[in-house]
């Protein structure tokens, strides 16, 4: 089943069918750097709606899970989870900080069209 949103601004309710990708950029310790951000807009007044926002450095760290996840034979079952733990605790917290900075950034790009 498709999410059903319901727009902040124009409280329409539609579903959810596709996510938008376009590249951009995000200011991080006074560095320029490329970032992916994800997205949708509602259908009614085109209020743009940030799912996630990627960099290189959050692709690594997931890049770094999935092989944990994949390849963790030869570590004792403490350790793979302290590793898991610590890996994905970086994961969210890097999520949300690009995040936070994106919509910081691009303020006038997310106000309604
Ligand atoms: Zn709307």
């Amino acid at each position: 089943m498709k999410p059903e949103i319901i727009c902040d601004k124009c409280s329409f309710e539609f579903l959810l069918d596709k996510l938008e990708i376009e590249e951009s950029t995000v200011k991080r310790s006074g560095k320029i750097e490329m970032c992916i951000v994800q997205y949708f807009k509602c259908l009614q007044c085109g209020q743009k709606y940030i799912v996630v926002v990627y960099d290189d450095h959050l692709n690594e760290l997931n890049r770094k899970y999935a092989a944990l996840m994949k390849n963790h034979g030869c570590m004792s079952l403490t350790k793979f989870k302290v590793k898991g733990e610590s890996l994905k605790k970086q994961i969210v917290a890097e999520e949300s900080m690009l995040q936070h900075l994106y919509m910081k950034q691009h303020k006038s790009a997310l106000k309604t069209l």
